[in-house]
This record gives structure tokens, sequence and C-alpha cells, in this order.
């Protein structure tokens, strides 16, 4: 990208909002990635736009980054912006049963409001460790909820820059996809729908969720959560399991001896390390069981080893 372009980016959203070479290991759970050729943070829906509008104009590539929990950057990272709709975004707003939230709030932040107001139905979501944004393109879930039983609609910004409300059964949302990647849109905000409840039981399900978690997870580790989707009719983790894979390493990446279902990152991995266990549990999957693992992991960038 030409130095021009950075100074138009500068010069319309303020030097302090757009760092260059950032890398992106300080922007991921897994604490993996190269780094970003230019890296925005804007802090209203106008800077979202006026970025949106020079990457189209100098025809730039762009990603969208959330909390960056279920990402793997490449270890040569990314040429072009990446836009960070993360703590600058990030308003929630409680009216009534309903929830109006940006799309950089993260999921617990949303869920402690949710509880403060006596309001049930979100508590699965409080240990997701994402933003809302990136929970609605995931049709994020955990322990029988997901993001489809609770949202009413999301604003986002099309390609063109334009603003559009969508009613949230428009968006095919299905397991841990939605159409919101694919029509290229960027989600700003969103309306949560829940119902009135008890404080302590909404109190006591949280705690007992996070226990769960903190027991069946291995979060003592970087990781981007479930490696790959669940296939039907099985659970990745323990096909894995029954693989032999256990505590499987390439480099610094490792299937979790906790749990099957995470590569963590055990230390030093490069994304290339991921990559490359992936692709060798998959393989082994494959050739015991007959059955393919989808990766529920987005990647960032160029591999070698895809
Ligand atoms: C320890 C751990 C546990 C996890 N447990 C669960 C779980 O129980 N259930 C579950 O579903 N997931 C789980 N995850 C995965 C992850 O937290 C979710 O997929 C989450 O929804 C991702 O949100 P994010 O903001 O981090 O998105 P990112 O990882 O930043 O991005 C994910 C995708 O969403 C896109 N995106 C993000 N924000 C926007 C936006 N505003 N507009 C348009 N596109 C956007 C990105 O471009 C990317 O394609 C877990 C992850 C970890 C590390």
């Amino acid at each position: 990208m030409n130095e021009e372009i950075k100074q138009k980016l500068c010069h319309e959203l303020g030097t302090e909002q757009v760092l260059f070479e950032e890398p992106m290991k300080r922007h991921t759970t897994f604490r993996i990635g190269g780094p970003a050729e230019v890296f925005v943070m804007p802090r209203s829906v106008e800077d979202v736009a006026k970025t949106l509008m020079i990457c189209k104009e100098e025809n730039i590539p762009y990603f969208i980054l959330g909390n960056g929990s279920n990402l793997l950057v490449s270890d040569r990272g990314y040429r072009g912006v990446i836009l960070q709709m993360d703590r600058n975004i990030g308003t929630v707003a409680v009216d009534g049963t309903e929830i109006r939230a940006s799309a950089g709030a993260l999921l617990s932040t949303i869920a402690v409001a949710a509880r403060r107001a006596s309001l049930t139905g979100f508590e699965f979501a409080g240990g997701i460790p994402g933003t809302l944004g990136g929970a609605v393109v995931m049709n994020a879930g955990a322990y029988g909820g997901e993001m489809k039983d609770v949202l009413k609609e999301v604003t986002v910004m099309d390609q063109d820059g334009k603003i559009r409300v969508i009613p949230a059964e428009k968006l095919e949302m299905g397991y841990r996809t939605s159409i919101v990647k694919s029509a290229g849109y960027i989600v700003l905000e969103a309306v949560i729908s829940l119902k009135e409840g008890d404080i302590e039981e909404i109190k006591a399900l949280t705690r007992k969720l996070s226990e769960q978690r903190s027991e069946k997870q291995p979060l003592e580790y970087p990781s981007a959560g479930s490696t790959f989707k669940r296939p039907e009719g099985y659970f990745a983790g323990k096909l894995i399991m029954d693989s032999g894979l256990r505590g499987y390493r390439v480099g610094g990446a490792q299937v979790s001896e906790k749990h099957c279902g995470f590569v963590i990152n055990a230390g030093d991995a490069t994304a290339e390390d991921v990559c490359n266990l992936m692709k060798h549990v998959r393989e082994t999957v494959y050739a015991k069981f007959g059955v393919t693992l989808e990766p529920e992991v987005k990647f960032l960038g160029e591999f070698d080893g895809r």
C-alpha cells in the first residue's frame, strides 16, 4: 500500500486510530499472527464508513476483526487493512426485555447487563470470549443456546457503505454460520430479545456454566476454542481422542490433553504449526473413521500447509 493511502487513513481517522505493521498476535486469543499492514481502530460508525470507502476507492483488501477469538492469522500477517470492531464500538443499552448493543461489545459484558436487569436467555453466551459482531457472524452458541435464538435484528453496513436493518431470520443463521460474511456485511449493532427472569436463577446458571467451562476446557492456554465444527452424529473431540491424537504436537501447537476438540498454543506456536497440526488431525480422523472435520476456526492470510 502506498504512503499516500496510509496518510489518507490517518488524516480521515486521526493518527492515533491507525497503526502500521501491528503484530496480530496481540489481537487473537491464539496469541499467533504476523503483522497487519494497517490496523484501524474506528471510534464510530462514520469511521467505519470512511475506512470502507477508502479501501473500496483504492482497491485495498480489508478484514473485519472482533476479539480475534475464532481466528488463525498467518505468520506472514495480512497485507491490507484490518478494521477492529472492538472496545471503541461497544455500547450496551437495556430497554425493557431487549438489549441493543454495538458490534464491538463483548458477549460477557452483554451477559452482565442482562443479569443485572434480571433478563434470562443470554446465560449461554457469557463465557464465549467474542464480540457481538463475531457472534452474529458465527451464530455462536453453547450449552444448548445460540445467537439465533435471541437475536431480533441486526444493523449492518453493506458493501456500498449503506446502513441496513435486517431481521435476524433473514440472516440464514445455521450451525456456526450466517450469510453476514458472504454478503459482505459489517455488523454495526444488534438487538437481543430476552425474557424476564429470576436474578438468583440467572446467577446460579451463569456460575454453573462457567464452572463447566473451566473444568472441561483448557482455558489456561491460548486457543481459538473448538478448532473443528461438530460433524453430524459425532463429536469432533471424541473422534480426535479415539484417533489417538490426545496431546499430539506439531511445533508449539498441540491437541489439548484436557479437551481434544481444542488445538492450543502450548508455547511459541506458529500459525503454520497450527495449520499443519489441523491437517494431520483431519487426515488421521478421516483415515480412521471416514469423517471429514471442517474447521470452525477462520484463516486469515497465506498458509503453506493448507
Ligand atoms: C476459550 C474459547 C472458548 C470458546 N467457546 C465458544 C463457544 O462455546 N461457542 C462458540 O460458538 N464459540 C466459542 N469460541 C469461539 C469464538 O469465541 C466465537 O466464534 C466468537 O463468536 C468469535 O467472536 P470474535 O469477536 O472473537 O470474532 P473474530 O474471531 O474476531 O472473527 C470471527 C469472524 O467474524 C467476522 N467478524 C467479526 N466481527 C464482525 C463484524 N462486526 N462484522 C462482520 N464480520 C465480523 C470476522 O471477519 C471473522 O470472519 C470460543 C473461543 C475460545 C478462545
